[in-house]
């Protein structure tokens, strides 16, 4: 028992999985992420043991993500990450002690000393950080996993090109179409009915690459209106070397719109929100339908993809 302390009435054993939702994300997160991989792999063929070694005492016991500061320590000794640390109720995770407020400087001066590789290697970055620097590349890295770019519900799934484009059209079941130009027809009964979704998403394949075609309604301040718009599956230094147009008309009118397609890294929302497409009223998409039907809506559209330069 500790001078100041006594037990702590909860007791957590280390390496637990909590019920909360965050913790158990990281955790899954974690272990199903390329980073262990990455490091035993390098100290098998690089001679990095000892690197290793300190690795595994960065480790946050509760959460296993590595720690970065403050790194707390109870009375003994036994390290916690922060955020771990404002879980446990001040009770030591691995001895029950009460925790208190002490920081460990020696472990958090180590760190500094130590060089990472990317936790997207295996997902092709080779670069090499200092242990503080990496936290901040991996945000921007460009091998991080991209998010599914459907926007009709929430969904979680991420990874690469490839791995997201069978997920669109296995899981979501998104048409596919290939080739670089395009002529769709959207019809919609009741449009007087604006409602704030998704409408209609098509993957093009072109140029041995992926764009997505958003096609929705929504209110635009009172507006009803349409949108459409093409987001680029990869990042936005290559989705710069495209263009894209599209046509929409019909009763001896039309309307166009030239754009550059948008990353997926932007997401769907932020797009939509910042009115970077091919924006419809609903009373001239009724017009564009012909007909006095005005309870169904017609729409041709149509586009092209090129490369510039
Ligand atoms: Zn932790
Ligand atoms: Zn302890
Ligand atoms: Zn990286
Ligand atoms: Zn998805």
């Amino acid at each position: 028992m500790s001078p100041g302390g006594g037990f702590c009435k909860e007791m957590i054993e280390p390496h637990v999985t909590y019920g909360d939702c965050d913790a158990a994300t990281s955790n899954m997160e974690l272990r199903s992420s390329p980073f262990k991989a990455v490091v035993s792999g390098l100290s098998e063929h690089h001679g990095f043991a000892s690197n290793n070694d300190v690795h595994e005492l960065l480790e946050c016991p509760v959460c296993m993500t590595l720690m970065y500061p403050p790194i707390h320590q109870c009375p003994s000794g036994h390290t916690l990450c922060s955020s771990c640390k404002a879980r446990v109720h001040n009770c030591c995770p691995t001895c029950r002690q009460e925790l208190g407020n002490i920081r460990c400087l020696a472990l958090e001066k180590v760190a500094e000393s130590l060089d990472l590789p990317c936790r997207y290697q295996i997902l092709g970055c080779n670069d090499i950080f200092p242990y503080y620097g990496k936290l901040k590349h991996e945000k921007n890295c460009k091998h991080r996993p991209f998010s599914c770019p459907y926007a009709g519900a929430e969904c979680s799934i991420s990874g690469d090109i490839p791995f997201l484009v069978m997920h669109l059209r296995d899981d979501h079941k998104v048409d596919m179409h290939d080739g670089c130009t395009f002529n769709h027809r959207y019809v919609k009964s009741n449009p007087q009915e604006i409602e704030n979704a998704t409408w209609m998403l098509t993957v093009f394949n072109c140029f041995g690459r992926q764009f997505c075609l958003h096609f929705e309604a929504f209110q635009l301040g009172m507006a009803p209106v349409y949108m459409a718009f093409l987001r680029f599956m990869g990042d936005d230094d290559e989705a710069k070397q495209f263009s894209y147009s599209l046509e929409v008309g019909g009763n001896g009118r039309k309307l166009m719109w030239q754009g550059v397609p948008r990353s997926i890294r932007d997401s769907h929302r932020k797009v939509r929100d910042s009115q970077d497409g091919l924006i419809i009223q609903r009373n001239l998409a009724l017009f564009f339908s012909g007909g006095s039907n005005r309870q169904e809506l017609k729409l041709k559209v149509a586009g092209r993809i090129w490369k510039e330069n």
